[in-house]
């Protein structure tokens, strides 16, 4: 993973956190439950693996860097799925770039 494909996701991450947050807004504007839904999950989260828990928050949340369409994932699979790839993708390389950085 080169400097551009980083700089290019966490483009594309910023510009979905906005677009979380928007949705989010208009979410909790029409229907509280969404706010029920989310802490439920959270609730889960202590008991299950935390980034699949947060896949699946993110998912509910149409959060997914393949979903150009609201209702459209470009990937053939659920978004859950996607986002926890990307997840797990991104925090192995993170893992990485300490364990090669070192300690200083
Ligand atoms: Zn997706």
């Amino acid at each position: 993973m080169n400097k551009k494909t980083i700089e290019q996701l966490e483009l594309m991450l910023r510009r979905e956190v906005m677009r979380l947050e928007k949705s989010f807004t208009e979410d909790l504007v029409r229907n509280s439950s969404t706010m029920r839904v989310l802490s439920e999950r959270v609730r889960a989260m202590e008991e299950k693996d935390v980034v699949k828990s947060i896949s699946h928050i993110l998912a509910k949340c149409d959060f997914c860097h393949n979903n150009t369409d609201r209702y459209k994932c470009l990937k053939n699979m659920p978004c859950s799925t996607c986002i926890y790839n990307f997840l797990n993708k991104r925090l192995t390389d993170i893992y990485k770039e300490k364990k090669g950085s070192g300690n200083t």
